[in-house]
């Protein structure tokens, strides 16, 4: 990297899958003082190009499944100084259209000849990772890690009440390092000494079982659409996890029917986490205090939903619109910000968003906060469907659909509406081998959720279509939907 020009500081793009040449990539640029810029590959080629110039990437290693598309970006790239196929002299390609392109292998074995290396970094708070939050609320923001920053979100996953990651884990990294800094596991896993297990592009269910099993994994971290299709592959084929003991899950509210089904189905423990990009990433995790010890039935059930509590490192809060603080009474929901070392300041070149004077961030999250300080979230702001002045919470609408044997995956969208303005709209995807109709749909619900909450329409659709984190993308499901107006 320095004999190509990378200088202290600078970024370093990677469009990469989970693999040791992207830890290893990952870790030798941030121990050049330089920074690792993780790039989603999953997001659009314009995209791409806006953020790796906004970053100033000095030079770009990608994998071979990327040449075509590294290809076709390469000529609108004009500050990048090199590209680095992430392969051995014996896979790079006989001809391709990007100049000068530079083997990974070649470049290693040269350094690995010539001099030992130094870590370079001087200040614990220069930067080492970046991130781009995915655009999915406008233009990409860029958010910086330091390696102070990753440390102290590392401490939260090595404690007992994070992912009590030890030297004797051995961890599935599901959850991609190109989004939200890896949930930091990259890191943490290092310094717990624990097994990193790298699954590459295959993250199928019958893939997924096979790596688990195989590599006798204890602990895995992946988002809740990963674990709809493992659950799905258990049961066809009737097969359990035999080293699973415990499974991260965040990115997007785990529901009630999946958390029920990894635990007591399967005895494997769920920690329902959140976090976001600008948290680094993990902010939350549920884990039970023990003064709430034991709960009855129904309290379990309703504190399994919440997505937990912060720990020492930052803190939390719900404000009203006008900024005030709200109750912590697991009723009153607002604006969820949150303020910590780990959170981020200000983004990459920009002078709005950010933290505000006092360091509070504000998530974009609509949220609940109980008196025993969990946190439970019940929108994002832009997806919060307003009827008649009132917030109907498309995530607990969703997540009780789901809940119906007839229904494999669920997403509520408010829909325009001439007297409440604001109507959900449940779009369905059936279960294998289910014929739902909209009123099987709505029988399973009634009763379950509030009678004002309950969807005017089901629309049922073959797929979802999902965000580059592998998150239902409502914006792509508003605009597929665009037409519908509920009278
Ligand atoms: P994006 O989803 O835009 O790609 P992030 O990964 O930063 O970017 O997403 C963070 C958002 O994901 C949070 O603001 C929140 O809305 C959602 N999220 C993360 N974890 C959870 C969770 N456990 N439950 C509900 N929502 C979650």
């Amino acid at each position: 990297m320095r004999d190509l020009g990378v200088r202290y500081q600078q970024r370093v793009g990677t469009i990469m899958w989970n693999t040791t040449r992207h830890l290893e990539a990952w870790y030798g640029i941030a121990g050049l003082g330089a920074v690792c810029h993780t790039i989603n590959p999953r997001l659009h080629g314009k995209d791409i190009i806006f953020m790796a110039d906004h970053a100033e990437d000095q030079v770009i290693i990608f994998d071979l499944t990327f040449l075509k598309l590294v290809e076709s970006l390469a000529p609108k790239l004009s500050g990048v100084k090199a590209f680095i196929l992430a392969t051995d002299r014996q896979h790079m390609p006989q001809e391709t259209s990007i100049p000068n392109l530079l083997c990974y292998e070649e470049l290693l074995n040269r350094q690995r000849r010539n001099q030992p290396f130094h870590w370079a970094v001087r200040d614990e708070t220069a930067a080492c990772g970046m991130c781009y939050t995915s655009g999915t609320t406008g233009q990409p923001k860029g958010v910086m890690y330091t390696h102070r920053s990753n440390w102290i979100a590392a401490t939260t996953l090595l404690s007992p009440d994070g992912a009590s990651l030890s030297a004797s884990s051995q961890l599935l990294l599901i959850v991609p390092m190109f989004h939200a800094n890896g949930w930091c596991l990259p890191y943490a896993c290092t310094a717990a000494g624990a097994g990193l297990v790298l699954p590459g592009p295959s993250l199928d269910g019958a893939s997924v079982y096979d790596l688990l099993e195989r590599q006798k994994c204890t602990i895995t971290a992946a988002v809740p659409t990963v674990w709809l299709a493992l659950l799905q592959h258990l049961q066809d084929h009737d097969v359990r996890l035999s080293t699973l003991k415990i499974s991260v899950i965040g990115g997007s509210a785990a529901p009630l029917s999946m958390i029920k089904a990894i635990q007591d189905d399967y005895g494997i423990e769920v920690r329902h986490l959140w976090g976001m990009t600008e948290t680094s990433p993990i902010a939350t995790y549920n884990t039970p205090k023990g003064r709430m010890l034991p709960m009855s039935a129904e309290e379990d059930m309703s504190f399994r939903l919440k997505q937990g509590w912060p720990h020492f490192c930052n803190d939390l809060r719900v404000v009203d619109e006008e900024g005030h603080e709200l109750p912590r009474n697991g009723q009153a929901q607002g604006a969820l910000q949150i303020r910590g070392h780990n959170i981020v300041q200000q983004y990459h070149k920009l002078a709005e968003g950010g933290a505000d004077a006092n360091g509070w961030f504000d998530t974009g999250d609509i949220a609940t906060l109980d008196a025993w300080g969990y946190m439970q979230i019940t929108d994002r702001s832009k997806d919060v469907i307003k009827s008649g002045g009132e917030w109907i919470s498309s995530v607990i609408v969703e997540n009780t659909a789901v809940a119906s044997p007839e229904v494999f995956e669920a997403a509520v969208i408010g829909i325009p509406h001439k007297k409440w303005v604001e109507r959900p709209l449940l779009i369905v995807v059936a279960a294998a081998g289910q014929s739902p109709t909209q009123d099987s749909i709505l029988r399973f619900l009634k009763g379950k959720i509030a009678t004002w909450w309950m969807p005017d329409e089901v629309v049922f659709l073959k797929e979802l279509p999902h965000t580059a984190s592998g998150k239902i993308s409502k914006l792509d499901l508003r605009k597929q939907l665009e037409s519908k107006q509920i009278q």
